[in-house]
């Protein structure tokens, strides 16, 4: 049986990320062994975040931008992103990049194997995979086991951020490359939050979202109906082809994910809660994690490090949750009214969760409170987070 001093069950984004902080720190001598079920070569989804600082792949950013548009029902905003840059990167450039930057390193392996189970036994992990059994001082576990969740779960909210996207061609100058569309709420509501958002790659390249936040997933002819609804009647393009298309589910919850499986086996990436529950991105939290487990790892010899205390941002996802949950359509108004008065930096910090109690008084006084006031009542009495 092969000892490693650190597996990383999955090697996608957080497995990935880990690996390529660990690689380039005091660890790097370190034997890691990586075991994915697929082998990532795929461009299977994008990554998008904005930061106002630099980022570990920022040599391999496939396209970023300086301004974001908001578009709802009667308000249009083309704000500058001042301090923050809005950054993508193609799955596939991940991959690539870190799978090749691994390869350097002999102490780095990959193999592509299921992981069928892991027990801890005296101070180490065992790791059976389809075909062999490793052993390891640590474990990080990326997979995410979505069993216990269920919009009806009774002690958390339970949503998902579902979009389809099409990557289109235009024969004729369509887009403009200085600018995203994150949010169009120009859309019928139903009762769930409901929106279309643009990426341009060039004048005549773009990704098209319809992204929905809610307990169900919609017909596939549906997003399809919508899509092809927004690019002819709102975009007025007429001719174009569709070169890509990208579906993704992210969960949205204020579950308690456990970070430790164990005394030796840590929960990293969605599965380890790095999502943001009310939002959905993952890509830049992921990264900010790897960094403080290396950094953990190398001071203290363990991986588990004392998380900022964030009980405040943990209050307010639950409560635009608990909205979501409730009264979906509400959320257009108050996106609209939360762009139409605060400046972007200050919207953009706070769902970086940066900011402090007074800026977050600013952004809360800003938006309607009749929607927060039943779901503060709901939130408070009745939900995991006062417990
Ligand atoms: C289409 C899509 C687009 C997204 N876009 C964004 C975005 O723009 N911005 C953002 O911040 N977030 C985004 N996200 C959310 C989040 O960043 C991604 O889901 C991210 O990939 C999560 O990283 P992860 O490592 O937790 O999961 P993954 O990247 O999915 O990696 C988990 C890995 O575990 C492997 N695995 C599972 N079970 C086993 C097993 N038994 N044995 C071995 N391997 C196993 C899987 O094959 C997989 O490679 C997106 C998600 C999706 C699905």
């Amino acid at each position: 049986m092969t000892h490693y001093d650190y597996i990383i069950i999955g090697g996608g984004c957080a497995g990935l990320s880990l690996a390529y902080k660990l690689n380039q720190s005091k660890l790097k001598n370190k034997k890691v062994l990586i075991i994915d079920q697929e082998a990532k070569n795929k461009n299977d989804r994008t990554w998008c975040f904005w930061a106002d600082e630099s980022t570990p792949f920022d040599h391999i950013v496939f396209r970023s931008w300086k301004t974001i548009e908001f578009l709802s029902d009667d308000f249009a905003l083309l704000a500058p992103l001042q301090h923050f840059t809005y950054k993508m990167i193609r799955g596939i450039d991940f991959y690539e990049e870190a799978q090749q930057s691994l390869a350097q390193n002999p102490a780095i392996n990959i193999i592509n194997e299921a992981v069928l189970s892991t027990q801890e036994i005296d101070n180490q992990v065992i790791v059976k995979t389809s075909n062999q059994t490793f052993s390891a001082n640590w474990v990080f576990d990326s997979r995410f086991d979505k069993s216990p969740f269920s919009p009806e779960m009774p002690e958390n909210h339970y949503l998902i951020q579902h979009f389809k996207g099409w990557q289109i061609q235009t024969k004729e100058n369509t887009f403009d490359t200085d600018k995203i569309r994150m949010f169009d709420f120009r859309t019928e509501q139903g009762s769930e939050v409901r929106f279309f958002y643009i990426l341009p790659f060039s004048p005549t390249e773009a990704m098209i979202e319809y992204t929905l936040f809610s307990k169900y997933l919609i017909a596939e002819e549906e997003y399809e109906e919508k899509l092809r609804d927004y690019v002819s009647n709102s975009l007025k393009i007429k001719d174009f082809e569709i070169k890509e298309t990208e579906f993704g589910i992210i969960p949205m919850t204020d579950y308690k994910f456990k970070r430790k499986q164990g005394q030796r086996m840590m929960n990293i990436g969605i599965g380890g809660g790095r999502a943001k529950p009310s939002t959905g991105y993952a890509f830049y939290r992921i990264q900010q994690d790897s960094a403080q487990i290396v950094q953990s790892l190398e001071t203290s010899n363990q991986p588990f490090f004392k998380e900022k205390n964030s009980r405040q941002f943990e209050i307010y996802d639950a409560l635009m949750l608990n909205i979501m949950n409730r009264k979906g359509e509400s959320i257009k108004e108050i996106f609209t009214e939360l762009f139409k008065n605060n400046p972007i930096e200050r919207i953009l910090s706070f769902l970086n969760e940066k900011t402090n109690f007074f800026t977050d008084l600013l952004l809360m006084s800003s938006v309607p409170p009749a929607p927060f006031l039943k779901s503060i009542k709901n939130v408070f009495l009745s939900r995991n987070l006062v417990k």
